[in-house]
């Protein structure tokens, strides 16, 4: 069923923030996109309406029971002036897998990625040009319907949001602190750390206060279980380069399934270096440390790309990785991904997606 996205025009638009100040999440331009779900009607009235605050019943469930996914994605303006997305479909299949995790009904990935142009294209004004900036798309759902107890809801809310970006770091890029986390987890195998969901992250709070409070940009986290092996980063997949070889920790259950993490791969391999997913333990990076091995470390995730890792803390030890200096590895896959995003470098992975006015 094809549904029509109406349009419900705003009296005036925002101000446009100063784009040398746009760092991330602050400003949110004049439109979003909004559909509702009711078990009766399945999803309807697919809109693009003003951004402004919503009114929800006190008894909505997500207040009570947690049913709220998102994404993050980001649209791109390239030197044309066009504007294009990087890998979107991988975003709403996630999302669907998401919601069949936490039994929200899923949604027509192909209909919503439509609207997703649309309303960019909308909103084409709020896209930034300069170097590093983006437009950063928020897709999310959370359960509506005004009941208390424990079950699937019968009435759901999706939105999507934009919020122009800066670049995540100044002209260069920098390494930053990990504090290996020992007393708390993200996720466990069977839960929910492979979906995104808004409590993994309200669970990991405590231990980024921790870090905030020792000094360290984030957490690295290690498995719920043994506590021994490297899981992820905060909001990003890790990146291990040993003896010229590059490891990440195969995907087992309790790890986000990142868009940057298989680009990353897919790009290694097409570069011809040796890139392997499997468990790998703490242990296992720090003896790699001590024998001289451990050449470049990183994290991968959509906000920052690629954030070298400069220094790590497990327990009593702390490591310096590459004289806390940018890897020339870590660079170059910066360099060649913001370079696809961006439409100044060739894209043999088909990985962009223009975004066109959508016919009606
Ligand atoms: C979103 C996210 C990532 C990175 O995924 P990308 O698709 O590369 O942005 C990694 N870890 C967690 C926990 C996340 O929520």
């Amino acid at each position: 069923m094809k549904q029509e996205i109406s349009f419900i025009p705003r009296e005036q638009l925002k101000p446009k923030p100063d784009p040398a100040s746009l760092g991330f999440g602050k400003y949110f331009s004049d439109y979003m996109f909004a559909m509702d779900y009711h078990s009766d009607l399945g999803w309807f009235d697919p809109r693009i309406t003003p951004y402004e605050p919503l009114t929800l019943d006190p008894s909505a469930m997500v207040f009570h029971y947690g049913q709220a996914i998102f994404e993050g994605m980001k649209a791109y303006k390239t030197k044309d002036g066009s504007i294009q997305l990087f890998r979107p479909e991988k975003n709403m299949k996630r999302l669907n897998e998401s919601c069949e995790r936490l039994c929200i009904p899923q949604i027509d990935e192909d209909f919503l990625l439509e609207g997703i142009k649309e309303l960019i294209m909308t909103e084409k004004d709020w896209v930034p040009s300069g170097e590093g900036t983006s437009l950063y798309i928020r897709p999310f759902i959370f359960s509506t319907e005004p009941y208390l107890g424990v079950r699937p809801a019968k009435q759901y809310k999706l939105l999507v949001i934009l919020s122009p970006s800066g670049a995540y770091y100044g002209s260069q890029l920098s390494p930053v602190k990990i504090y290996v986390e020992e007393q708390f987890v993200r996720a466990v195998i069977g839960g929910v750390g492979h979906v995104k969901t808004a409590g993994n992250y309200a669970a990991s709070l405590k231990a980024q206060e921790k870090a905030d409070a020792g000094g360290y940009a984030q957490i690295l986290w290690l498995d719920a279980k043994e506590n021994k092996y490297v899981e992820e980063v905060g909001s990003m997949n890790i990146f291990f380069k040993i003896n010229g070889e590059v490891v990440t920790p195969r995907l087992n259950g309790s790890i986000l399934p990142g868009v940057t993490r298989d680009s990353v791969i897919q790009l290694l391999k097409h570069w011809n270096i040796p890139v392997r997913e499997e468990k790998i333990s703490i242990e296992e990076v720090f003896a790699a440390h001590k024998r001289g091995e451990l050449e470049e470390v990183f994290g991968a995730g959509t906000a920052a790309v690629i954030s070298p890792v400069g220094e790590l803390t497990w327990k009593d030890q702390s490591i310096v990785i590459n004289n806390n200096h940018i890897g020339q590895l870590s660079q170059d896959i910066y360099d060649e991904m913001t370079g696809i995003q961006l439409g100044k470098k060739e894209d043999p992975f088909n990985w962009t997606v223009k975004v066109a006015s959508v016919e009606a």
